[in-house]
C-alpha cells in the first residue's frame, strides 16, 4: 500500500555498509504454509567512525526469535516490522545474531523470496527478494559465505538443494523427514542465494576443466521431462569450454546445477553454483521446441554460467552497477553465439532486437542511462538497456583497444576484483592501464542517456584524390537530462570501390588501425588521402556503435553496397535502409490517403540476394524481412498510425512475395530438409529461409500458398515447420486458420510451453476482433494468471507486440491491458509493472490514440494502491521532462 510518494534510491548517496555480515548459517525447515527460517549471522562492525544502528532489511516477514550470542534479545533492545529489524545499540565487537522467522511459500504470489512452483519449493532473490527470508544486510557490497541446512517430508521433497557443495544429507530418525547441507566457500552478496526442494527428476552429465578438475553437471527437472535436457545440457558444457578458452575462466566448485521451475517472473537467475530457470529455457525437443527455442536455451544456459565470473565471483557495489554484470555477460552471451553460430547472423540478429526495443526505450520516457543514478524501484531497471545497450559499451572497449588489449583488461577486471564488489569505474579503469588511454570521454556511454544521432557529410576530391567526412553528432535529450555532452564514437568504415573491393584507409596519411575512426567532438572532419576513385561509404561497420547514422546516401549506392560489401552486416543494413526509406513515404502517403508506391531497384537488390547461392540461408531470411513496425514507428517520431505503419510494411512484404514468387517457391523447395530434424544453425537457417519464403507467398493470397501453408503445417516433422505454417495461417482471415489453430491446441493441449505459442500466435493477429479473442483466452482452461510464462505469451504478446490492436484507435486495448494489470498489481507487481512498460511510446502517436493512452494512464496513476513497481512506471510514463 502506497502511503506517500515514495523516496527515491540516489547513486551520489553511496555509502559503504556500517556493519558487515562474514559468515551465514541457514536452518531451514521447509513446511507449505509455514516454513520456519533459523539464520544464524556473524556481524562485525566496519570501522565505522561513531558507533551505528544496526539495522537489517525485510519484508512481509513475522520473526518468531532473535538471540545476541545465544542469549535472547530483550523486547526493548530492539524493533521488528515486516520490513525492517533494528537494533539500536548492537555492540561494537564481533557478536552472532539468531534470527528465526515464518513464511508461506504457498501464498507467496510474488514469486520472490522463498515460494512454489507447483509443488516444487524455490527461491528468487534478486534484486531484493533475501529481505523476504531473513532480516538481512541485503545490499550486493555485504558478501557472506553460506552453510545452508535445509529439511523436509521426504514425500514432499527429494530432492534439496542450495548453494555450493553438498556437506551431509540424511533421514532424521523417527520422522519422515530428511535433510541435506550445502556450503558454499565464495563470499557471495544474498541475490545470489538459492535454495530448492521438490521431487524432481535429474539428468547428469560432467565436465573436465582445463585444469583437469572434474565437475559434476545436474540439471532438474520435473519428473518425466528428463529427455528433454539434452540440448540444454550439450550447451551448458559448450559455454564451459568456450569460457575457458575466450576468457581464461574455469569453473571453481565441485557441481553445478541447474533447475528448471515453471512459474518464474523472469528468464533465469545465475544464483553461485545452482542456477534456478523458467523451464522454457531448459526444455527443448524437436516436437515441442522451435529453432528459435533452442537458440534461446543455447544463450540463456551460456549467459549464466558465464555470470559465475562476472557477476558472482566479481559482483556489482550497488544496484546501480547492474550493467557490470549484464552488459558484460550479455556481451559474452553474444560472443559465444557468434562463434558457436554465425557471426554476421548473431550481429544482425541482436542489432534487431537493439533496435526493437533499446532504441525504443531510449526514444520514450522510460529512457534511462546504462547506469542509472536513480532509481524508485530496481526491479523496473532490468532494461533493454542496460543489458543491450550495456552489452554494446562493453563491445565499443573492444573495439577501441583491439582484441589483445581488451582481452589483457579482462584478465586485469578478473585478477584485481576476484571476490569483490565492483563498480563500473572499476571495470573501464582496467582497459584504461592495459591501454594507457583516457577512458573518461567513453565513461559518458554510461552516464548519457538516448540514441546518439551522427551526421556525415562526404566530400571528394577528384584532383586531390583525397575523400573528407564532416562528422556532427548530437545526443537527443532525455528526461532530466537536457543537455549532453559529445560522446566517443568508434565508427568502424570502409571505403569500397567501383570493383567491389575496399580501397585503402589512409586517415592524414597514416594506415587506419582496424578500420576505425574515432568520433570526439559535437562537430570535426576526417581526411581520407590517396583515395583514388569516389568510393562508395560503408559506415558504422558490424554496427561499431550503437547510434542513428544518417548519411547523404543515394538509392544506386545503397544497392551497391548491399551487392558488395564485404561487411555483411553493412549489406544487410543497406537494404534495410532503402525499406525503411519506402516505408516511411508510404506511411505518409497512406495517412493522407494516398497509394503506397513501389521500389523497383529494393526489388532488384533483393532478388539478387535471393539468388546469392554464395550467402547464408539465415543472412538471406533476415534480409528478406524488413524493420519491424515498431522500428518504423520509431523513425517516424511522432504523430503516428499504427494502422499506417503495419499496411506499409504488408504491402512491402506482399510485393516482394507477388514480384519474386518464382524464386520464392524455387527456394522454398531447395531449402527443404531430408533427414531427422538438427537444431544446428546451419540447418535452422535453412528453416528459417525456407518459412520465410512461405510467409512471403502467402501474402499474394493465392488459393495455392494458403494451401502449401495448410499441407507444411499438417505435414511437419518439427515444431519449427508447424509453428511457422501456422504463423503464416494466423496472418490470413482463412478457414484453414481456424481448422490449423483447433488442431494445434489439441496435439499440444498437455503441454504449457507449447500452449503458450498457441496464445501468443493468437494474442498478436492484427486484426479488430483479436481483443474479443484475447479476453475470452483469459478464461480459457489453460491459462493463469498465476503464471508468468502464461502472462507474457497472452497479454504480454497483445500489449508489446500487437501494434495495431494494442494501439485502437479506440483505446479499448489500453484499457484492458490496464485493467489487467490492475488485477495482477497485488498479486504480482514485478510483471505487472513489466506489462505496462507497453504504454512507453504513447507520446509518438496520432492525436486520438495519444488522448486514449493519456486517459488510461491518468485512470491507472490515481488509483492509491498501486504497488511501487507498478507507480514508477506510470509517473515516469506521464511524466513531462
Ligand atoms: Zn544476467
Amino acid at each position: 500500500m502506497r502511503t506517500e510518494e515514495p523516496r527515491p534510491v540516489r547513486l551520489a548517496d553511496y555509502r559503504s555498509p556500517d556493519w558487515r555480515i562474514g559468515t551465514v548459517e541457514l536452518d531451514v525447515a521447509l513446511h507449505p504454509t509455514a516454513t520456519t527460517v533459523r539464520a544464524k549471522l556473524s556481524i562485525s562492525p566496519n570501522g565505522a567512525a561513531a558507533p551505528a544502528p544496526l539495522v537489517l532489511d525485510g519484508d512481509e516477514l513475522t520473526l518468531r526469535s532473535i538471540r545476541l550470542d545465544g542469549e535472547p534479545l530483550a523486547a526493548e533492545s530492539f524493533v521488528a516490522t515486516p520490513d525492517r529489524l533494528t537494533i539500536a545499540q548492537a555492540p561494537q565487537r564481533p557478536f552472532e545474531l539468531e534470527i528465526e522467522t515464518v513464511l508461506d511459500p504457498t501464498n507467496n504470489t510474488k514469486l520472490m523470496g522463498l515460494y512454489r512452483a507447483g509443488s516444487t519449493y524455490c527461491t528468487q532473490c534478486e534484486a531484493e527478494g533475501f529481505r523476504r527470508i531473513t532480516y538481512f544486510l541485503d545490499r550486493p557490497d555485504v558478501m557472506a559465505v553460506y552453510t545452508t541446512r535445509i529439511e523436509a517430508d521426504k514425500a514432499e521433497a527429494a530432492v534439496l538443494l542450495s548453494n555450493g557443495n553438498l556437506l551431509a544429507h540424511g533421514d532424521i530418525p523417527g520422522t519422515s523427514r530428511h535433510y541435506a547441507v550445502w556450503h558454499d566457500p565464495f563470499p557471495k552478496p544474498a541475490y545470489l542465494f538459492a535454495l530448492v526442494g521438490g521431487n524432481l527428476g535429474c539428468v547428469s552429465d560432467s565436465f573436465t576443466t582445463m585444469s583437469g578438475r572434474n565437475i559434476r553437471l545436474a540439471i532438474y527437472v520435473e519428473p518425466g521431462k528428463e529427455d528433454r535436457c539434452d540440448y540444454a545440457m550439450d550447451s551448458l558444457k559448450r559455454a564451459m569450454r568456450w569460457d575457458e578458452v575466450a576468457f581464461g575462466r574455469e569453473y571453481d566448485l565441485d557441481i553445478f546445477m541447474i533447475v528448471a521451475v515453471s512459474a518464474f517472473n523472469m528468464g533465469a537467475m545465475e544464483n553461485k553454483g545452482l542456477n534456478v530457470f523458467n523451464d522454457k529455457y531448459v526444455l527443448a525437443s524437436p516436437a515441442t521446441a522451435t529453432d528459435g527455442d533452442y537458440a534461446g536455451i543455447e544463450a540463456v544456459i551460456a549467459h549464466e554460467y558465464f555470470h559465475n565470473w562476472t557477476g558472482d565471483r566479481i559482483t556489482c557495489r550497488d544496484w546501480f552497477q547492474l550493467c557490470l554484470k549484464e552488459g558484460l555477460t550479455v556481451f559474452r552471451d553474444q560472443e559465444f553465439t557468434a562463434d558457436q553460430r554465425s557471426r554476421a547472423v548473431e550481429r544482425i540478429s541482436d542489432v534487431r532486437e537493439l533496435r526493437a526495443s533499446q532504441f525504443v526505450e531510449d526514444a520514450g520516457p522510460l529512457a534511462h542511462p546504462v547506469r542509472p543514478t536513480l532509481y524508485h524501484e530496481i526491479n523496473n531497471f532490468y532494461t533493454a538497456t542496460v543489458y543491450q545497450k550495456g552489452a554494446e559499451v562493453v563491445r565499443m572497449i573492444k573495439t577501441l583497444l583491439g582484441p589483445q588489449a581488451f582481452r589483457a583488461g579482462m584478465d586485469l577486471y578478473f585478477t584485481r576484483h576476484d571476490g569483490h564488489a565492483a563498480t563500473v569505474e572499476q571495470f573501464v579503469q582496467c582497459f584504461a592501464e592495459i591501454s594507457g588511454r583516457d577512458m573518461s570521454q567513453f565513461m559518458r556511454w554510461y552516464s548519457q542517456a538516448g540514441t546518439p544521432e551522427i551526421k556525415v557529410a562526404p566530400h571528394y576530391d577528384t584532383a586531390a584524390r583525397s575523400l573528407r567526412l564532416d562528422i556532427s553528432q548530437i545526443v537527443p535529450p532525455t528526461p532530466a537530462q537536457p543537455n549532453k555532452e559529445p560522446m566517443l564514437v568508434p565508427l568502424a568504415l570502409g571505403l569500397v570501390g567501383r570493383n567491389g573491393e575496399d580501397l585503402p584507409l589512409l586517415l592524414d596519411g597514416r594506415p587506419l588501425p582496424r578500420g576505425v575512426i574515432e568520433v570526439t567532438r559535437a562537430s570535426q572532419s576526417f581526411l581520407f588521402s590517396e583515395v583514388p576513385e569516389r568510393p562508395a561509404l560503408s559506415l558504422n561497420r558490424a554496427f561499431s556503435a550503437p547510434i542513428k547514422l544518417s548519411l547523404p546516401i543515394e538509392a544506386g549506392e545503397l544497392r551497391f553496397l548491399a551487392a558488395h560489401d564485404c561487411d555483411p552486416f553493412n549489406r544487410w543494413q543497406a537494404i534495410q535502409t532503402l525499406a525503411m526509406a519506402l516505408l516511411k513515404s508510404n506511411v505518409a502517403a497512406i495517412c493522407s490517403g494516398g497509394e503506397p508506391r513501389l521500389d523497383r531497384g529494393l526489388m532488384d537488390a533483393l532478388g539478387a540476394i535471393l539468388k546469392d547461392t554464395a550467402l547464408e540461408p539465415a543472412f538471406i531470411a533476415l534480409t528478406l524481412s524488413p524493420p519491424s513496425e515498431a522500428d518504423i514507428a520509431r523513425e517516424i517520431g511522432c504523430d503516428v498510425d499504427p494502422d499506417a505503419v503495419y499496411a506499409a510494411r504488408r504491402k512491402l512484404r506482399a510485393a516482394i512475395g507477388a514480384r519474386h514468387g518464382k524464386t520464392l517457391t524455387e527456394t522454398y523447395t531447395r531449402m527443404m530438409a531430408t533427414g531427422a530434424y538438427r537444431p544446428d544453425a546451419e540447418s535452422a537457417g535453412r528453416r528459417a529461409l525456407k518459412n520465410a519464403c512461405l510467409d512471403l507467398l502467402a501474402l499474394t493470397e493465392t488459393d495455392a500458398a494458403i494451401a502449401r501453408a495448410f499441407s507444411q503445417y499438417g505435414e511437419a516433422d518439427n515444431m519449427t515447420d508447424r509453428m511457422a505454417a501456422l504463423e503464416t495461417l494466423a496472418a490470413h482471415n482463412r478457414p484453414e486458420r481456424a481448422a490449423a489453430l483447433d488442431d494445434f491446441y489439441a496435439r499440444y493441449a498437455n503441454d504449457p510451453l507449447v500452449i503458450d505459442k498457441w496464445f501468443a500466435l493468437q494474442a498478436v493477429i492484427p486484426e479488430p476482433t483479436t481483443l474479443d479473442r484475447v479476453r475470452s483466452l483469459t478464461r480459457h482452461p489453460a491459462f493463469s494468471a498465476a503464471n508468468p510464462n502464461r502472462i507474457r505469451a497472452l497479454i504480454g504478446a497483445f500489449a508489446q507486440a500487437n501494434q495495431t490492436q494494442f494501439n485502437r484507435r479506440d483505446g479499448a486495448g489500453y484499457d484492458f491491458v490496464a485493467d489487467f494489470v490492475l488485477e495482477l498489481d497485488p498479486k504480482n507487481p514485478q510483471v505487472a509493472a513489466r506489462l505496462m512498460s507497453a504504454f512507453r511510446s504513447w507520446r509518438a502517436l496520432e492525436a486520438q490514440r495519444r488522448a486514449r493512452a493519456e486517459a488510461t494512464l491518468r485512470r491507472v496513476a490515481a488509483i492509491q494502491s498501486l504497488s511501487p513497481d507498478v507507480h514508477d512506471i506510470v509517473a515516469r510514463t506521464l511524466a513531462d521532462n
